[in-house]
């Protein structure tokens, strides 16, 4: 049994104990994307669900839940209420192109509200985010051919610093790039002949400026995922500052909403919510933001969401009530986690 699935079975009583607490907090779910396949610039770093499975999903949250658009949420913040118990909120981070060709004809069809959050560098596939560009170079490795390894070990070594043995190492590599390391990221897709440009132009993995305007026109709710999608734990305050106050401006300026919502890209679990709480009295611009942290307790200026990605077995059912309820199981370890880590917030 891996550790995750022991602490579940060990949080099982305890959920069941703070069970009615926790069914009253208000959740939110997030994904990325759902599409027919999953494609190369996303294949390596995550799971993504169908359109039938997002289908599901949005079925079960439509029968089972009340689903809140991020107004509700703000009208809710601003007079320090909570959100109805079995209250949902929906959202969708990165601006990728499925969010227009997939889930926005099933938010219509379902009539549900949802908010996107979208990196203002990405927009019309200007360019693309280090994670997506790490994700083609895996699959560039994979399709090496004998003898081509050799050849790329050495420069791939020295730009990540590190001795690479095999292609599996480069992999991992890969895996653990962060935004400081994109030069040498750069340096490494060119030497695995990964062409980012042509996939940009060719495969346009996210959405157009006319596409985000068109959601919001219908109602939907855009918001900010920074400019560029760096890990902001790892950012200078300035960085951070910019990466926020201009991310928001960016949606600002398109859509003309007053106040913009904002979310971490990645996580905001290792920034001090005492210093969010600084920023967001400074930066006016923002009403709310959305983290990661499932089921947490949080300031109330924070929205923490379950990721749903993940597809779970094939069939007719959604597996949002095994993931929900598994969020439960885990919380008061998670709690417990945070307890003592309190430098986090
Ligand atoms: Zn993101």
């Amino acid at each position: 049994m891996d550790a995750v699935r022991l602490a579940e079975r060990m949080g099982r009583p305890l959920a069941r104990l703070l069970g009615p607490s926790l069914r009253r907090r208000p959740r939110g779910v997030f994904y990325h994307l759902a599409g027919p396949h999953p494609r190369a610039h996303v294949r390596a770093l995550y799971e993504t669900k169908t359109p039938e499975q997002l289908a599901l999903d949005l079925r079960y949250l439509k029968e089972s839940f009340h689903v809140a658009g991020h107004e509700e949420v703000v009208w809710h913040q601003r007079r320090q209420k909570s959100l109805p118990a079995g209250s949902v909120t929906i959202s969708f981070d990165d601006g990728l192109a499925e969010c227009f060709s997939t889930i926005r004809p099933l938010l219509l069809e379902n009539g549900l509200p949802g908010t996107f959050f979208v990196c203002e560098a990405f927009i019309d596939n200007r360019s693309m985010m280090h994670r997506n560009r790490a994700a083609l170079a895996i699959e560039a490795v994979g399709r090496l051919e004998p003898g081509a390894w050799d050849a790329i070990r050495e420069p791939c070594s020295r730009l990540a610093a590190s001795p690479l043995a095999t292609p599996g190492d480069l992999v991992a590599w890969l895996r653990s790039v962060t935004f400081r390391q994109e030069t040498e990221l750069d340096a490494i897709c060119e030497l695995l002949e990964v062409d980012v440009a042509g996939y940009l132009r060719e495969q346009s993995p996210y959405m157009t400026g006319e596409q985000v305007d068109q959601l919001h026109r219908e109602g939907f709710t855009i918001g900010a995922h920074s400019l560029r999608h760096p890990e902001l734990w790892l950012c200078d305050g300035s960085r951070m500052e910019a990466e926020m106050r201009g991310s928001c401006l960016a949606v600002q300026e398109r859509t003309g909403m007053s106040r913009v919502p904002f979310a971490f890209p990645f996580t905001g679990a290792m920034l001090s919510r005492r210093r969010l709480a600084a920023l967001l009295a400074d930066i006016e611009l923002i009403d709310l933001m959305y983290d990661t942290a499932y089921l947490r307790r949080d300031r109330s200026f924070i929205v923490n969401r379950i990721p749903a990605d993940a597809p779970g077995q094939p069939g007719d059912r959604s597996n949002l009530p095994d993931l929900m309820a598994r969020a439960e199981a885990l919380e008061p370890l998670r709690a417990a986690r945070r307890l003592l880590r309190p430098h986090l917030g």
